[in-house]
C-alpha cells in the first residue's frame, strides 16, 4: 500500500485527542480489526465499538506488536511504550483523519453509490482508466463508515485519480461519506427497490444516496432512475443514459447478442455510435452502460470507449477453497492480483489452520501505481509477516526482484508454462496452498493440476454470506450474550473445518458438535475454540478429555460415569454442560431431580459446571408459545436452583434460532445458533430477512432426449410427458441426496432461470427433467437450490424440513467454499 505516514503526535493533534504520546512513532497503517494486523510497528488500531467492542483486542493488537491506539477510555490494563489516544467517538475520530488526509490532495476523484453494481463498476472504470490515469480505488467493497475512511487513507502524491464507491444503510450515513470522499464527479448505479429496512421510505433512500452528489461538477445517471428526483440534483453538469428516453445524452437504441458478445448501439451528440460488451446478463449490461456514459462523459471518443469496453473482465474477487491433490487444501484466486487483494486472500490463507504448512504461488503484479522495486518490497514484506513456508513466484518481474523475498524456501519460474513442467518435483502435500495470479498468466491451468476432479455435481457455500448471517444474529443480541455456533452433522452438511476456521475467526464464543469424533476432527485441524460435545459416548471419554472437548452431561447414570472417569485419571474441574428435560423429553435432567444433581455437585470437584441449558421444542411456532414459555419457567426454576447450590457463575442458554428474534428475553448468556448460519430461520417471514442463502447445490445435463407424448422415462415406466417434448438426463440421483420422493414432476429445477419439474422416478445418480419448453444444451449448469429456488421452496415439495434437505446431501458431492 502507498506508504503514507504521520507522527502519532501530528495525529494526536488533529484528532484534538487526550492522552500521553509517550513514543513518537510514524503511522502508516490503520487498523480497524485486530485479525488484519499487518506492518506492526506503523499501525494505529482503532478501538472501534461495532458488534463487538473493539477495546476487547487492544490485548491481541499489542500482541501482534501494535503501539498506537485510539480508544474511547484507557484500558485497565498496562501497556509499556504504547501510545493510547483518547477521543470521545473512536468512529468519527478514523474518519475525521481520512477527511484531513482527504484534503492534502487536489485529487479528481469519482464517487459512486447506487443499490447494486458499485462495486463492479468501481473495478470496470478502474479496468478501462487505468491506461492514462494513476488510480487509487476503494479496496473490494470498502464502502462503508469505516471501509470509505480506510480506503481514502491510501490516496498518495502519485495518484492522479481516485475513485472511491459509498453505501448507506440507513438515513443520516451520507453527509460524512461525502466529506471524506470529496468526489467531482458523481456515478450512479442501478437503483434497486431492495434494502428499505434503514429508510422510511424508497424516496428516503434515493435521496439519502444522492447526498453523496451535493457537491460533484458532474452528474452520471441514467435518465428513468431520477425522473422524480429533479430538485435533489444540483450537479452544474449531468450526462444522462437511457433507454427510453431519446433526448438523453446516450440513448442507447439497439441490443443484441452477436457470438456471445453484447452489442448495443446508440445516438450521441447526434451521430450513431456503437460498442461490444464481453457480458450477456442484465446486470452486467446496465453497469457497462453506465462505464460507457462514464467514459464518454470524461471527453473520451466513440472508438476509444468501444476500443476499451471490448476487453473488460470478469470481477471476480471470490477466493475459492477446494480439496487439492495429496491432501492439499487449495485457495484459487487465479484470475486477478494486485496489493490489495493479496493482502485479503493472505488473510484468508492465514485462517486456514487444518495444515502445517503454508504455499504461495504468486504471478507479476501489474498495474499497482507503484515503481516495480517498491511494488515487489511490498509484496515481500507482506509474504514476510504471514507464516509462509514456501514461496513460488511466476513472471520476469517477481524472477528479477527474488532477492527481497527472505524465506528459506522460494523457486521462481519466468513464466506458468515452466512452473507447470517442475510442478512434480516440487512434492505439494499436506498443506494450504493459495493461487493467487493476474489474469494473463493463465494461473486456472495450476489450479486444475492442483484440485481433485470435481464429480461435476457441487454444492458451493458462500462463507461471507455465513458471516453475514451470524452478524444478522449478533446485531439481535442483548450485550455480552454469547454466540454457540452449532456445528454438529458435518455443519448441517456444509463441511467441517472450512466451516469452524471461519467461526473461529468470526470469533463465535463456542463450537457445538454432536459426538467425539466430530470434535477430535475439529482440533486436528487447528480449531481451538471451546467445543462442547452434545451426546458423548463413555467408551471414548479419553479421547475426549485428551482433545479438550466439553462433555454435555444429561443423566445422573452418564454424570457418574463421567465423575469415575475424571476420578481414575485425577481430573479435576472438568468443564461440563448440564442439561435440563424442561419438554422435549430426549436428553436432560428431569426438572425434579435438580434437587438431587445440586446435593450430587457440591460433593465432587472432578467436574466443573461451566453452563446449565435446555432446548425449546417449537420456538418458531406460535400455536406453541404457551408451551415454550412454561419451558423457559421450568428451566429458569432449575438453573436457579444450581446457582443457588454452586458457588461459581455458570452459562445459562435454552435459544436456538428461530428463539433468538422471537424469544430475546431467552437469550440468558448465550444462544445456540444452527439453522440461522444457513440462512434459514423459519420465524422470520422472508420479506424482513435480513438473511442470505449460504448454499447452492447445482449440477448439469448429460444428455437431452425428445420424448414423443405417451413414451415413459426412467425406472418402473413411471415418467410420461404430456404432449411431445424434450427430457434432460442430470448428474443428481438419491445417493447424492436428492431423495426419491422428488421424482415425478414433485421436486423443481432450475434450468436458464425456469424452474422445471422432474420425470420419473429419481434414480441413483441421475434423474430427468422436463426442458421442453427450454433452450437448453448437454453440459449446461441446472440448479438444484439456490437463492431462488430455496432448500425451504424443496422441504416443502416433499413435506419435509429445511435441516434434512441439507443434511442429506451425501459426501459424494464436492463442496467448494467461497470466500468474498
Ligand atoms: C441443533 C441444535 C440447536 C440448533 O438448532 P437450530 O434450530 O438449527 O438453530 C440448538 N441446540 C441444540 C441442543 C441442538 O441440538
Amino acid at each position: 500500500m502507498p506508504h503514507n505516514t504521520y507522527s502519532i503526535a501530528e495525529i494526536k493533534q488533529i484528532l484534538n485527542a487526550e492522552g500521553n504520546v509517550i513514543t513518537d512513532t510514524y503511522i502508516s497503517v490503520l487498523l480497524t480489526d485486530s485479525r488484519r494486523a499487518v506492518n506492526t510497528h506503523e499501525a494505529l488500531f482503532f478501538a472501534l465499538r461495532s458488534r463487538r467492542d473493539g477495546h476487547e483486542f487492544i490485548d491481541e493488537a499489542y500482541k501482534l506488536g501494535v503501539r498506537n491506539f485510539i480508544v474511547k477510555q484507557l484500558p485497565r490494563q498496562v501497556f509499556e511504550n504504547a501510545n493510547f489516544l483518547i477521543v470521545p467517538d473512536v468512529l468519527k475520530a478514523l474518519q475525521q483523519l481520512a477527511i484531513n488526509h482527504r484534503d492534502k490532495f487536489d485529487l479528481e476523484v469519482i464517487g459512486i453509490t447506487g443499490s447494486n453494481g458499485k462495486t463492479i463498476v468501481k473495478e470496470w472504470l478502474f479496468q478501462l482508466l487505468s491506461p492514462d490515469k494513476n488510480i487509487v480505488r476503494s479496496p473490494r467493497s470498502y464502502n462503508s463508515q469505516i471501509g470509505v475512511p480506510l480506503s481514502v487513507w491510501q490516496i498518495a502524491n502519485e495518484n492522479t485519480l481516485g475513485i472511491f464507491e459509498a453505501g448507506v444503510s440507513t438515513s443520516g450515513e451520507m453527509a460524512v461519506l461525502e466529506e471524506i470522499i470529496k468526489p467531482r464527479i458523481g456515478v450512479l448505479t442501478h437503483l434497486g427497490s431492495a434494502h428499505n429496512e434503514g429508510f422510511a421510505s424508497y424516496d428516503d433512500k434515493v435521496k439519502e444516496k444522492l447526498k453523496l452528489f451535493q457537491h460533484v461538477q458532474l452528474l452520471i445517471y441514467q435518465y428513468d432512475a431520477l425522473v422524480t428526483f429533479q430538485d435533489e440534483i444540483t450537479a452544474p453538469r449531468k450526462f444522462t443514459w437511457s433507454r427510453e428516453f431519446s433526448q438523453s445524452d446516450l440513448y442507447v437504441f439497439s441490443e443484441t447478442i452477436i457470438s456471445k458478445n453484447y452489442y448495443l448501439r446508440a445516438r450521441y451528440r447526434g451521430k450513431e455510435i456503437e460498442c461490444l460488451i464481453p457480458f450477456l446478463d442484465d446486470a452486467s449490461v446496465e453497469n457497462a452502460i453506465t462505464c460507457w456514459a462514464t467514459m464518454l462523459a470524461l471527453g473520451y471518443s466513440a472508438v476509444e470507449c468501444d476500443k476499451r469496453l471490448e476487453h473488460l473482465t470478469a470481477v471476480s474477487m471470490r477466493l475459492e477453497l477446494k480439496m487439492g491433490i495429496n491432501d492439499c487444501t487449495i485457495i484459487d484466486d487465479s484470475y486477478n492480483s494486485d496489493l490489495q487483494s493479496l493482502e485479503i486472500a493472505l488473510n484468508f490463507l492465514s485462517q486456514q489452520n487444518q495444515h502445517k504448512n503454508k504455499t504461495v504461488i504468486l504471478s507479476d503484479i501489474y498495474q499497482s501505481g507503484l515503481q516495480v522495486d517498491e511494488l515487489y518490497k511490498q509484496v515481500a514484506s507482506l509474504i514476510g509477516t504471514k507464516n509462509i513456508n514456501r514461496f513460488i513466484g511466476v513472471g520476469e518481474a517477481l524472477t528479477e526482484h527474488q532477492r527481497y523475498f527472505n524465506i528459506s524456501k522460494k523457486f521462481f519460474y519466468t513464466d506458468t508454462q515452466s512452473f507447470i513442467k517442475q510442478l512434480g518435483k516440487l512434492d505439494l502435500r499436506d498443506e494450504t496452498i493459495l493461487i493467487k495470479g493476474s489474469r494473463i498468466f493463465g494461473f486456472e491451468r495450476i489450479s486444475k493440476a492442483l484440485t481433485q476432479k470435481a464429480h461435476e455435481t457441487l454444492m458451493e457455500i458462500n462463507l461471507n454470506a455465513m458471516v453475514d448471517n451470524l452478524n444478522f444474529y449478533r446485531s439481535k443480541l442483548y450485550p455480552r450474550v454469547k454466540v454457540m455456533a452449532m456445528v454438529k452433522a458435518f455443519s448441517y452438511g456444509s463441511g467441517t473445518f472450512e466451516i469452524a476456521n471461519v467461526l473461529q475467526y468470526a470469533k463465535v464464543d463456542y463450537l457445538a458438535v454432536a459426538y467425539i469424533d466430530e470434535g477430535v476432527s475439529l482440533r486436528e485441524s487447528g480449531i481451538n475454540l471451546p467445543i462442547m460435545v452434545l451426546n458423548p459416548e463413555a467408551a471414548a471419554f479419553d479421547k475426549m478429555v485428551e482433545h479438550n472437548l466439553e462433555p454435555e452431561i444429561y443423566s445422573f447414570n452418564q454424570l457418574d460415569e463421567f465423575v469415575k472417569f475424571a476420578f481414575r485419571n485425577k481430573i479435576t474441574a472438568y468443564p461440563i454442560h448440564l442439561k435440563i428435560d424442561t419438554g422435549m423429553h430426549r436428553l436432560g435432567f428431569d426438572v425434579l431431580e435438580v434437587d438431587e444433581l445440586c446435593d450430587f455437585l457440591e460433593q465432587v470437584d472432578c467436574v466443573k459446571v461451566k453452563s446449565v441449558f435446555s432446548h425449546l421444542v417449537a420456538s418458531d411456532a406460535p400455536q406453541h408459545d404457551a408451551f415454550t414459555l412454561q419451558q423457559m419457567k421450568r428451566y429458569e426454576k432449575a438453573y436457579l436452583k444450581l446457582e443457588r447450590a454452586l458457588d461459581y457463575k455458570f452459562i445459562r442458554h435454552i435459544s436456538n434460532t428461530s428463539a433468538i428474534i422471537r424469544w430475546p428475553m431467552a437469550q440468558y448468556d448465550m444462544v445456540r445458533l444452527g439453522i440461522g448460519l444457513y440462512g434459514i430461520d423459519a420465524s422470520i417471514p422472508d420479506h424482513m430477512n435480513g438473511l442470505q442463502p449460504v448454499a447452492t447445490l447445482k449440477t448439469n445435463i448429460s444428455q437431452i432426449k425428445r420424448i414423443t407424448a405417451g413414451e415413459t422415462v426412467g425406472y418402473n415406466r413411471m415418467g410420461k410427458l404430456a404432449a411431445d417434448g424434450k427430457i434432460a438426463t442430470v448428474r443428481i440421483g438419491y445417493a447424492d441426496g436428492y431423495l426419491r420422493a422428488f421424482g415425478n414432476g414433485i421436486g423443481k429445477m432450475l434450468v436458464k432461470g425456469n424452474l422445471v419439474p422432474t420425470v420419473g422416478n429419481i434414480a441413483m445418480d441421475m434423474c430427468m427433467i422436463d426442458v421442453s419448453n427450454i433452450d437448453a444444451n448437454e453440459g449446461d449448469e441446472v440448479i438444484v437450490f439456490n437463492h431462488e429456488h430455496r432448500i425451504e421452496d424443496m422441504a416443502q415439495e416433499i413435506g419435509t424440513i429445511p435441516y434434512e434437505i441439507l443434511t442429506n446431501i451425501s459426501q459424494r458431492v464436492k463442496r467448494v467454499y467461497f470466500y468474498e
